[in-house]
């Protein structure tokens, strides 16, 4: 079993101790980036076990990540944890098939080169046929669009509406990104949602008209055939036996005599020097309302989209049905009538989840405003998603066995206004608690690589936090 690094003596000659509330990815990341430094650590988490939103269920006896299911690989960081954990021979890459978009007149394929960061090439689009003949000659404008001005803030949709065209938004942007953030494309900002089309747009007038790098070898995604929760748990067993403690919600944070005192539901206590809060942000909007009333006000305003996801099994000739042999998923414009937003056919997607008794599919719904599928009764929400899903694929079979999860006030709505929010809140936080970082999904966005970058940063801001500093 690999262990996190030996420690480091710490760096100040006074020994300093870190809690780290909430025992998700970011947090054990940022609990293993602080032990390895020197500095006693203690992970407190609510729930029985580890892992926040990396989980996974049995379905029809297979197990299905019901929470992050991939990792995009041209993003850094989940594969160098992955390979720091000792877990990349676990690794599983994503068969190479079409996505496919769900339109008025039926699925058509997501254009190549059409990522998160917005269309790079236009033949793709061009002949994807999910823009009509007036779309496709708007989008082709682009290169003559003044160039976009990223000193201001705006939403990513509006921003790449303005470049292509509203098909683009509405037909593409909305169901790749939106999907991604369970979100409004026209809200989401284009600095905090979406970083790296940001810097795009900073560094070149116009998307189409760049060089482009070479396209990448490998896959653009990966999984772990174990299922996610495989980091999440190993982090957790290479921390120190008595750094986490599970089924230990924290009720308050307090600063008494120059350190933080961290109470937990069972009422015991612990005193330490900094805090990692890796929770979801109207959990530590509740933590930090007595001690910093106004970093908790700003964190209380951050929205947040509910979804759930529905694991369904069906017989394993679905895996027949042209669009669910031929493709990975479909996403749905959120422009279209229904619940479904998305669909994964992880048959055909992962070649671990080819079984020969069932073919797997996860579908999902619920974005910023649309709490629906919160409401609906399990067996009203799986019958409707798999009814809509056989209406999209042409699907005549009915599912065995089927799995709910919901995941209410979960995906973080980076909106415009984002990072100003943020920087007031962390101002605020260091007024009145040095000593306490925040870190996670709800300030840097959904994706792992996010998660891990801000774990990291909030582990640095304790270690260069003096601890004099937060009496
Ligand atoms: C359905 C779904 C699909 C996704 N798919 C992908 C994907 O494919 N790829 C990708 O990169 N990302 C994906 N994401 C996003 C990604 O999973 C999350 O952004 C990431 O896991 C968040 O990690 P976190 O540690 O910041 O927060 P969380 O995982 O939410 O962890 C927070 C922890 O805090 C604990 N906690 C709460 N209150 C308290 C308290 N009072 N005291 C102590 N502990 C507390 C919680 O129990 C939880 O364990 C998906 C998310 C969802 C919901």
């Amino acid at each position: 079993m690999l262990r996190a690094k030996a420690p480091r003596p710490p760096r100040t000659g006074r020994p300093r101790s870190v809690a780290v509330i909430g025992a998700g990815i970011t947090g054990l990341t940022a609990a293993r980036r602080l032990h390895e430094a020197g500095l006693p650590v203690t992970v407190l988490e609510a729930a029985q076990q580890v892992g926040g939103q990396l989980e996974a269920v049995q379905v029809a006896g297979h197990h299905l990540d019901v929470g992050a299911e991939s990792v995009f690989t041209a993003a850094p960081g989940p594969l160098e944890l992955i390979e720091e954990l000792g877990l990349d021979d676990d690794l599983v890459a994503a068969q190479r098939a079409t996505t496919w978009i769900r339109t008025r007149r039926g699925l058509r394929p997501l254009p190549a080169g059409f990522t998160p960061a917005g269309p790079s090439r236009l033949l793709p689009v061009l002949r994807s046929g999910v823009l009509s003949p007036l779309g496709m000659l708007r989008a082709g404008l682009e290169p003559l669009m003044p160039a976009t001005d990223t000193d201001r803030d705006v939403a990513v949709g509006v921003e790449l509406q303005r470049r292509f065209g509203r098909e683009v938004t509405d037909r593409l942007v909305d169901p790749l990104l939106g999907g991604l953030h369970a979100g409004d494309v026209r809200t989401l900002s284009l600095s905090a949602a979406t970083p790296q089309l940001a810097a795009l747009l900073a560094r070149h007038r116009s998307l189409l008209l760049r060089r482009r790098p070479p396209s990448r070898t490998g896959p653009a995604f990966v999984t772990l055939e174990q299922g996610m929760g495989a980091i999440t748990r190993a982090l957790a067993e290479q921390l120190p036996s008595d750094a986490l403690r599970c089924s230990t919600p924290v009720e308050q944070i307090r600063r008494v005599d120059g350190r933080l005192v961290v109470e937990t539901a069972g009422g015991s206590e612990l005193a330490v020097d900094g805090i990692v809060l890796a929770t979801p942000a109207r959990v530590a909007a509740r933590l930090l309302a007595g001690p910093s009333p106004d970093a908790a006000e700003v964190l209380g305003t951050l929205r947040t989209a509910s979804v759930a996801v529905v694991g369904l099994a069906y017989p394993a000739a679905a895996a027949e049905v042209p669009a669910i042999r031929e493709g990975t998923g479909l996403l749905v414009p959120s422009t279209l009538p229904g619940l479904l937003k998305a669909a994964t056919f992880l048959s055909t997607k992962w070649p671990h989840h080819r079984h020969e008794d069932v073919t797997l599919i996860r579908v999902s719904a619920g974005r910023a405003g649309d709490e629906r599928a919160m409401h609906l009764d399990d067996d009203t929400l799986v019958d409707q998603l798999h009814a809509e899903l056989s209406l999209a694929t042409g699907l005549t079979l009915a599912p065995q066995a089927a799995v709910v999860r919901r995941w209410p006030h979960t995906m973080p709505q980076l909106e415009v206004g984002h990072q100003r929010r943020l920087a007031a809140a962390r101002t605020a936080l260091e007024r009145d608690l040095p000593g306490v970082a925040l870190a996670g999904a709800p300030y840097a966005g959904p994706g792992l690589s996010a998660c891990l970058r801000s774990a990291a940063e909030a582990a640095t801001h304790l270690m260069t936090t003096r601890p004099e500093a937060i009496r």
